[in-house]
């Protein structure tokens, strides 16, 4: 799917699949399976923030877990700086564990309460034994610093931060290990609106001073239009749409595209009017529909989405626009 050689990450056919128990002693056939993320493939590239979107549900936390380890993949291969995860060395597995971070969408549970924010930062850096205490401690030093808060910030505790001084603590200790990206899961969804923008801006500041590259998750689209240079829709798990941010915004090639940046509430005339819904739930991935798992709510459905998956193809005369669309424009 990438066009550029050499990706700092490379997923192909990712699938992230839960068997689930059965509701009932009388239920037959094979047990159920949560079919969070099928079939997902991108790249990153390194300084690259990719964007991941879509409505709550979707697999968009699954498929970052899944990234950083904390859920097992069930098919599909990942490649890190052109190594496969599942064949790289323990030491590899660990120095790839120290580039990929991850930052949490509630900073306060993602924290430990009754550590010092020192120890918070220093956490991965004692764990990965890296530096000897005198350099873990120059390096907490330096990290808080640079997310923005005092230095005997480090001396207290993270309940007596802000929401907002909170996630700031938890990005210094995901840039503890150096790495080169971080998977940001919603990053700015438990912030107050006024902070929102601060730590936006801090996460650009830290990807240009760093040449980080970023998977950022969020169904914030006004905050994907600020930070990402490509965009990743997904639909029950699947992606449907992946181009860059301009085209995405300009020229969405898919309903389901269309229909998110539609529900974007706007500024206009003096007050802020009401996106438009998109009709319908998002369907269970416990029983995806047939076809285009978009059918029931998309206003251009005809009889072969019902019964045909579409696949993920360039839209035409854009060929880095990918769409999975029997119909796109
Ligand atoms: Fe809509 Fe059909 Fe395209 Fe799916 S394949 S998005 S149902 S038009």
């Amino acid at each position: 799917m990438s066009t550029n050689p050499s990706p700092l990450l490379q997923v192909e056919n990712l699938a992230v699949h839960f068997p689930m128990p059965r509701t009932s002693w009388f239920q037959r056939g094979p047990s159920p399976v949560l079919q969070a993320v099928s079939d997902v493939s991108f790249s990153i590239q390194p300084g690259e923030t990719l964007a991941l979107v879509g409505e709550s549900g979707c697999g968009k936390t699954t498929l970052g877990r899944a990234l950083v380890g904390l859920y097992p993949t069930t098919r599909g291969s990942v490649h890190f700086k052109g190594q496969e995860l599942g064949s790289m060395t323990r030491e590899q597995r660990q120095q790839t564990r120290c580039a990929i971070q991850m930052i949490f969408q509630d900073p306060y549970e993602s924290l430990n309460p009754r550590l010092p924010v020192s120890n918070v930062i220093t956490e991965p850096l004692l764990i990965h034994g890296i530096g000897s205490r005198s350099e873990r401690a120059d390096r907490a030093r330096e990290l808080i610093a640079q997310v923005g808060l005092p230095v005997d910030a480090l001396n207290r505790y993270p309940h007596q931060f802000s929401g907002g001084q909170r996630q700031r603590i938890a990005i210094a200790r995901a840039l503890g290990p150096e790495p080169q990206l971080i998977v940001a899961d919603e990053p700015l969804s438990a912030l107050d609106v006024s902070i929102q923008s601060q730590i936006l801006n801090l996460m650009s500041e830290l990807r240009e001073q760093r040449h980080l590259s970023y998977l950022f998750i969020s169904h914030d689209l006004s905050a994907v239009h600020h930070l990402a240079d490509r965009v990743a829709v997904m639909y029950l798990g699947r992606l449907v749409e992946v181009a860059a941010r301009s085209d995405l915004f300009e020229t969405p090639g898919h309903p389901y595209t269309r229909a998110l940046l539609d529900a974007i509430p706007r500024v206009g005339q003096g007050r802020r009017a009401r996106g438009r819904t998109i009709q319908g739930d998002l369907p269970s991935p416990l029983k995806p529909p047939t076809g285009c798992a978009f059918h029931p709510r998309c206003p251009k459905a005809q009889d072969l989405c019902k019964v045909e998956a579409p696949t993920l193809l360039p839209a035409p005369g854009r060929e880095h626009q990918l769409v999975a669309c029997h119909f796109k424009n």
